[in-house]
């Protein structure tokens, strides 16, 4: 039919993340005090530094017109600064492409790298849109398991096994959203070498590398990739300031990639969005040339959030939860609650147990059948210690007062 939607979205999924998000919204508007344990965006105000140059932008007319495509220069130097300060990397500003959030400059990357029939690696639990912008190009996620006994982490052997000649790109995330795992140098290197004889693109989210605790010492892919050249050609680094900047809104994020990437990235972006908004740009740079201390007290209180999250789910009856290096979710095991009734209906995978939360604890989360875990739900964590209280508080009384139907 003509006027049908295109075949290509026929196997998308929507955002779960966001339509977790819009339904918490709803209920807010309806006078519902909802618990925002669901999307995952820090509930601070960006640094007042940040705010002061986007007026500083646009009082000084910085800010009405078109930029460079893949953004204004001082800001791909200031990223290129930052990569040597906090990753031990030197790229050039040819090498960096600005786009309108990490999402963008990984939309970018799926459409300039993949084709129909190209394989691209992904470990479960994943966040919800890699698998989604692998398909929308028409290629296919091939989705590699992983334990949580041994932290969420995808092994060597389980790489190699998945690694094909159809292979195009494994994506990696560490910190990873949604499990707040974080791989270590030792780990990190394992994978590597098992990629290096492989003529695939190395990919890595990195976008929560500044938010570890327990003093874990984050260790960018890219320090190791310098030592292996076969390696480092290949090896792409998507980043941005939505989470450790508390600038989810503005949208800013970017990819630093090999020169021939970048460059097709450039071209990619020149015929969507153009440059990302010049005013947040501006912020962007502010945010990364400025005081770096705001990032560390944000880090330093994520940090009590996460152990009253934890300990919270924890300690709730049927929910087990793993204490993760970093990012801002717990991940807890909620397959204890499987049973329950709720709405007139017995609860049995991880979608019921989000919706009962939500319904009798007024609590958003986000089911993990989306991340790849079914069994599992995802709590933010971004959000004060008293309102993570009292969520878990209202969770408690929901589950004690739920009629068990049958045994988990
Ligand atoms: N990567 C990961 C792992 C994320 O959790 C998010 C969350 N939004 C993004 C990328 C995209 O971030 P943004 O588009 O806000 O920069
Ligand atoms: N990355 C965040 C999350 O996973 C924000 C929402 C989104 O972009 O998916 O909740």
């Amino acid at each position: 039919m003509p006027t049908s939607l295109a075949t290509r979205l026929a196997a998308i999924h929507p955002s779960a993340t966001l339509a977790m998000s819009a339904r918490a919204a709803e209920m807010r508007g309806r006078g519902i005090d909802v618990f925002a344990f669901g999307v995952g965006e820090p509930d601070f105000e960006p640094p007042a530094y940040v705010l002061d140059a986007a007026k500083k932008a646009i009082e000084e007319k910085k800010s009405s017109k078109y930029t460079a495509v893949t953004g204004i220069a001082p800001l791909k130097e200031a990223i290129c600064a930052a990569s040597a300060r906090r990753r031990g990397v030197t790229p050039s500003p040819a090498n960096v492409t600005v786009s309108v959030g990490a999402k963008h400059a990984l939309f970018n990357l799926a459409l300039a790298l993949y084709d129909p029939g190209d394989e691209v690696v992904i470990p479960a639990p994943y966040w919800v849109s890699y698998p989604e912008q692998v398909r929308i190009v028409g290629a296919e996620p091939v989705i590699v398991e992983t334990e949580e006994e041994n932290g969420w982490r995808m092994t060597p052997a389980s790489l190699d096994k998945a690694l094909t000649k159809k292979t195009k790109a494994v994506i990696l995330c560490t910190p990873s959203n949604p499990t707040g795992t974080a791989y270590g140098e030792r780990e990190l290197r394992a994978l590597l070498e098992v990629l290096e004889p492989h003529d695939a693109w190395l990919i890595v989210d990195e976008i929560y590398a500044e938010l570890v605790y327990d003093g874990f010492k984050n260790f960018s892919v890219a320090t190791i990739a310098r030592e292996m050249k076969r390696i480092s050609d290949r090896t792409i680094l998507v980043d941005g300031v939505s989470k450790s900047y508390a600038m989810t809104g503005w949208r800013i994020g970017w990819s630093i990639a090999p020169k021939e990437v970048a460059k097709a990235c450039d071209v990619v972006q020149g015929q969507s969005t153009t440059n990302p908004s010049a005013v947040a740009q501006h912020a962007a740079l502010a945010a990364l040339t400025g005081p770096q201390d705001e990032v560390e007290k944000m880090r330093a209180i994520f940090e009590k959030r996460r152990n009253a999250m934890v300990g919270g789910l924890a300690s709730l009856p049927g929910v087990k939860c793993r204490k993760p290096e970093g990012a801002f979710y717990a991940f807890a095991d909620v397959r204890g609650l499987y049973g329950l009734e709720h709405a007139g209906k017995v609860i049995e995978n991880d979608h019921d147990v989000a919706m009962f939360l939500l319904d009798q604890a007024h609590v958003a989360s986000v089911g993990g059948g989306p991340f790849g875990a079914p069994g599992y739900v995802r709590f933010s964590y971004a959000t004060s210690e008293e309102r993570i209280a009292a969520g878990v508080a209202s969770m408690r009384r929901a589950i004690e007062n739920a009629k068990r139907a049958k045994p988990a």
